[in-house]
């Protein structure tokens, strides 16, 4: 088992090394898949300028190197590709395309069939989940005609014990599905289960006495748990400053990490602005290291579906794709409406993300998953699926929740969380949630995280995403007036003694170099800073 890690780490960094957007599924596909083959049709030629000499030997099937597309089962062809990324003459045969299955189960619990949205391929399959506890039924998560989108439904029970939850995961294993990855938070219990028609995503909330069955499309990309091993550039955080004027609303969120292997993760983004797009940009592009020929974005992360979180995306899009390279999405928004958000938009922005070249589309974050980026660890702390199919009113609950463990610190971002989401985390241990460094929920308006989350978060530095000024004409806009300080959650915020640094997005954009102690006044003046930028 060591062996096989080091080899994939060693491969991992000969990637990292000379080449840029391989598909991190396909690089290890590549490795398990016989390699020596390559050199036999190995084509060389050398590059004048540079010196260097290509060998079109790497077999990336990624729709960058594809030849020919094929129909359901059968091979298309790609080209032999460089190191570098450069693109051979000659062709290889790629795996057979799979079927893109829609699963249809039943409310009894009976996983039915399963008909391709590509070719209308089906295969009935009658298997029947083993009642446990109360089952609810079965909520779908994608409406009908969204089926080829995502056909996912989630199986519920209530009244259910650990025991019932390890009485569903053998029953996944009787069924040949094979075991993806496995997790523990506190006394919740996860599982994510593959097999030939489906994804099976099992979880387990003690403090609910819940299991959900969630089945999901079989191709779901799954993130790697592999470290790709870290570099030498100190880690940092921005906070940036939404431009809120601009965009003509309050609200607005945008982080930006940088790894020590130089290459980012953009949390949101902020408003569908020239402004927020550029903001983000100025910053990859003044940070990336010398020798990546562009800036590389590890993982862009959308917490939800919200136009001040995601709206930077487009902008950014049609800004800037070709000047930076995006490595993958993360995300999971439901295809269902919840509160204002509704599953006609989410498609147009998946084809948005698509459309950026060699990027993998995490589309199921699950909570309890875990994976990695160069020396840091992300866990899934929340997403829908975890207040489905209870009733919520609000997009705000869901929101994807994750901790980032970078440079021996926990970041926690909240994105805009509130009651519903709040009462699931709230099961979660205190070792699990706690952090250094959190972004307070949904911009801290009237509706937000519970304080006593925030309490069991534990933070010493509050990062707020919110204007001073209000820029639109609700008045539940003026957070940062006194009247709205003293009550509920801020109240919280603004007394805490653990809190020792709150640093608001309207203070301008701030870098955290990681690891972050905070230093100077607790909290800026909150007053004064309105009367230097109200109009
Ligand atoms: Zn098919
Ligand atoms: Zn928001
Ligand atoms: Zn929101």
């Amino acid at each position: 088992m060591k062996r096989l890690f080091g080899l994939l780490l060693l491969l991992s960094l000969l990637c990292l090394a000379g080449c840029f957007g391989s598909d991190p599924e396909a690089t290890a596909k590549e490795t398990e898949a016989d390699v020596t083959t390559a050199e036999e049709t190995a084509d060389v030629t050398t590059a004048a300028e540079t010196g260097h000499q290509h060998t079109f030997d790497q077999k990336v099937q990624s729709d960058e190197y594809l030849k020919t597309p094929a129909a359901c089962g059968e091979k298309p062809l790609y080209y032999y590709s460089c190191v570098c990324g450069e693109r051979g003459e000659s062709a290889f045969k790629g795996d057979p395309v799979p079927h893109v299955y829609s699963v249809s189960v039943s409310d009894a619990g009976l996983i039915e069939s399963v008909k391709c949205t590509k070719c209308g391929h089906t295969e009935s399959l009658n298997l029947q989940v083993p009642t446990s506890g109360t089952l609810k039924g079965a909520f779908k998560c994608s409406e009908s005609k969204y089926s080829g989108v995502d056909s996912a439904k989630i199986l519920y029970y209530e009244n259910c014990t650990e025991s019932h939850f390890e009485n569903v995961v053998r029953w996944l294993q009787t069924n040949g599905l094979t075991q993806v990855q496995s997790y523990k938070m506190g006394g919740n219990r996860y599982v994510l289960y593959r097999g030939d028609y489906f994804t099976a995503y099992l979880s387990y909330l003690s403090g609910e006495g819940a299991i959900r069955l969630y089945i999901g499309r079989a191709d779901d990309k799954i993130p790697s748990r592999i470290d790709p091993g870290a570099g030498n550039v100190t880690p940092a955080l921005w906070q940036i400053n939404v431009d809120c004027k601009a965009a003509g609303y309050n609200g607005g969120m945008s982080y930006v990490l940088q790894l020590s292997d130089g290459k980012f993760i953009v949390v949101d983004g902020g408003y569908d602005t020239k402004e927020d797009a550029d903001s983000i940009y100025k910053i990859l592009s003044e940070n990336k290291p010398a020798n990546h020929e562009k800036p590389i974005v590890a993982g862009w992360f959308i917490t939800h579906l919200h136009i001040d979180h995601i709206g930077a995306l487009r902008n950014f899009t049609n800004q800037y794709k070709g000047k930076v390279k995006i490595e993958g999405f993360y995300y999971n928004f439901p295809y269902v409406a919840v509160g204002d958000i509704y599953p006609s938009n989410n498609q147009n922005w998946e084809d948005i993300m698509a459309s950026w070249t060699g990027a993998t589309l995490y589309r199921k974050l699950h909570s309890g998953m875990q994976f990695a980026f160069a020396g840091t660890k992300v866990t899934v702390l929340c997403t829908f699926e975890d207040v489905y199919p209870l009733e919520f009113n609000s997009g705000n609950d869901s929101s994807t929740v994750f901790k980032v463990e970078i440079a021996g610190q926990k970041i926690v971002f909240l994105g805009d969380a509130e009651y519903g989401e709040s009462d699931r985390m709230l099961n979660l241990s205190s070792d699990t949630l706690k952090a250094d460094i959190m972004q307070y929920a949904h911009h801290g308006y009237d509706k937000q995280a519970r304080a006593n989350l925030y309490q069991k978060i534990d933070p010493s530095v509050i990062l707020w995403p919110m204007p001073f000024v209000n820029w639109e004409s609700e008045s539940h806009g003026e957070v940062f007036r006194p009247r709205y300080l003293t009550h509920g959650e801020n109240a919280w915020a603004r007394t805490a003694a653990s809190v020792k640094k709150i640093i608001v997005m309207a203070e301008g954009t701030t870098k955290l170099e990681l690891p972050y102690t905070p230093t100077g006044p607790r909290n800026a003046d909150y007053t004064a800073l309105y009367e230097e930028q109200r109009p």
